[in-house]
């Protein structure tokens, strides 16, 4: 209650805002009432954050690392608080949960180590004789929108604020109302850290309501979510001719080469498949096995999934949770509902868990799934993955990089060199061998994205704080006498 009721008070919002109500996906009773920003709300954030990021960028960024590398402790000091929220916000396991963590707290203290480095002025060597030299600085953009989802609450929200924050820009953010308390959770722990109370400000509220105003009042934007919103949003955005950098849907897809340790890529699948119950945008749900191995493989994957513990706990002792609202669970069912009718089988799971909550879903495996099915192609965004037998590596590959999408990927061989040789050639911002997503989490210096439908610009590294400035090139003529 006392957390709740601090939490929210930190929205940017009026005293006599309208309030929306969420609810716990592991219960299906009422978790947390937010204030509601209003457009002018939205505007008046801005304006605040405007402001504000005047005296931001004058602070010495050695500075701002102190502050992020408080932050950093603060974070893994309070993990308990925000293991709870996020799981009672998003009904994701504690384990999930715990990635989030250790992932704010390594994206905290790679840029802490790193801002003021990437952000020095380079000098260059005069490309023309009479110039002594150019210097290339590095300005913050200003004020940044991040609009940030529901499905990873903690890693979304702050992930996406940290590098923005350490290039001198103030950030005017819409967490998803659903995950809010965690998103203001991090908001509170990087004041007390030594931010400036409106150098990072939340609005909660629909996109429908403030999405304008998001759009409007920012010099670059961040968003993360589904394709269909960020085209839309890119379109706004692109009128008003500010950057954005998207990070939307996938259709990942792992591919087992016939040399493959069995046991190890079974495993990896179903590290790749159910994380979040799936809910995670670089999880698999396209699984291309050589046919050699397929009976073996699917035999272990399937033992595997078999034994999976799905339930609410607050503790170590489940494997996969709830989805977060009744709009994923309706898809998850309506496309294994479609791929059912059409023929597809199913080898493991396959049914919704109202015993264990309102929004409970079996990890499930398909298999004879034809292009008429609708999960052929659209991303499900839960624990549902359909396998699918190749003869050879070339159609393995063909096969892979036959989506509109390109997030995520994974391949698995004995054989490393070749592991990276299919990895090369396949269609994703971020590809893994013999591991399921870790170049797209945990890889913090190394740029994560999507290609084609997946979105636009990179997270992590150099990439992902450099976005969020302006570049200017100084360049100056050498005169006799002067310096
Ligand atoms: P969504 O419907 O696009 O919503 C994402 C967020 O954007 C929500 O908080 C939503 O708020 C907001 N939003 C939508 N339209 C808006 C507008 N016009 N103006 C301002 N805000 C707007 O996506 P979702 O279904 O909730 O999230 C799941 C999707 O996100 C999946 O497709 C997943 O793959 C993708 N995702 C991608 C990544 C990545 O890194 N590539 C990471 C996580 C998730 P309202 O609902 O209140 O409007």
């Amino acid at each position: 209650g006392a957390v709740v009721d601090r939490l929210t008070s930190l929205v940017a919002a009026a005293p006599d805002a309208a309030r929306a109500t969420t609810t716990a996906p592991y219960t299906g009773l009422a978790l947390a009432e937010f204030p509601v920003s209003t457009p002018a709300d939205v505007a008046e954030a801005f304006a605040r954050a405007r402001r504000a990021q005047l005296r931001w960028a004058q602070v010495p960024v050695e500075e701002r690392e102190r502050i992020l590398l408080r932050f950093h402790d603060l974070v893994l000091d309070r993990r308990n608080e925000a293991l709870d929220l996020m799981q009672a916000e998003s009904g994701k396991t504690r384990r999930d949960a715990f990635l989030e963590v250790t992932d704010i707290a390594i994206t905290a203290r790679y840029y802490a180590r790193t801002a003021a480095r990437l952000l020095a002025p380079r000098r260059r060597r005069g490309a023309i004789p009479v110039l002594t030299h150019t210097t290339e600085l590095r300005h913050p953009k200003g004020v940044v929108t991040v609009i940030s989802p529901w499905n990873y609450p903690l890693s979304m929200a702050a992930g996406d604020a940290i590098p923005a924050l350490m290039a001198g820009n103030a950030v005017v953010q819409k967490p998803d109302t659903q995950t809010a308390l965690t998103a203001l959770w991090a908001l509170d722990l990087m004041r007390e850290a030594g931010l400036p109370a409106d150098v990072w400000q939340m609005v909660v509220g629909r996109g429908s309501s403030i999405g304008d105003a998001l759009i409007a009042g920012g010099d670059y934007l961040m968003f993360t979510g589904s394709t269909a919103s960020g085209r839309r949003i890119a379109r706004d955005a692109g009128e008003r001719l500010i950057g954005a950098s998207l990070e939307l849907g996938g259709k990942n897809a792992m591919v087992v080469l016939a040399d493959a340790d069995i046991a190890r890529a079974a495993d990896g699948a179903v590290a790749a498949c159910f994380p979040s119950a799936g809910q995670l945008c670089v999880s698999i749900e396209r699984l291309y096995v050589a046919e050699e191995i397929r009976d073996e493989f699917v035999a272990a994957f399937v033992e595997r999934t078999g034994k999976l513990r799905l339930g609410a706990a607050y503790d170590f002792s489940v494997d996969v949770g709830s989805l977060t609202n009744t709009a994923q669970l309706a898809t998850v069912t309506a496309h294994i509902a479609d791929a059912v009718a059409k023929g597809a089988t199913v080898l493991a799971g396959g049914k919704a868990r109202p015993d264990l909550g309102p929004l409970f879903h079996e990890p499930t495996i398909l298999t004879d799934v034809t292009p008429e099915m609708t999960l052929f192609a659209q991303e499900t965004f839960g624990p549902v993955v359909s396998i699918y037998p190749y003869r050879d590596v070339e159609e393995a590959i063909a096969l892979a990089n036959d989506t509109t999408y390109g997030l995520n990927a994974s391949v698995w061989s004995r054989d490393g060199a070749k592991g990276r040789a299919v990895a090369a050639r396949l269609h994703a911002g971020t590809v893994n061998v013999n591991e399921a997503f870790a170049a797209a989490w945990g890889s913090v210096d190394a740029p994560m994205g999507g290609m084609g439908d997946s979105g636009l610009g990179r997270r992590h590294g150099a990439d992902g704080l450099l976005k969020y400035t302006e570049a200017q090139t100084v360049a100056q003529q050498r005169l006799r006498g002067f310096s």
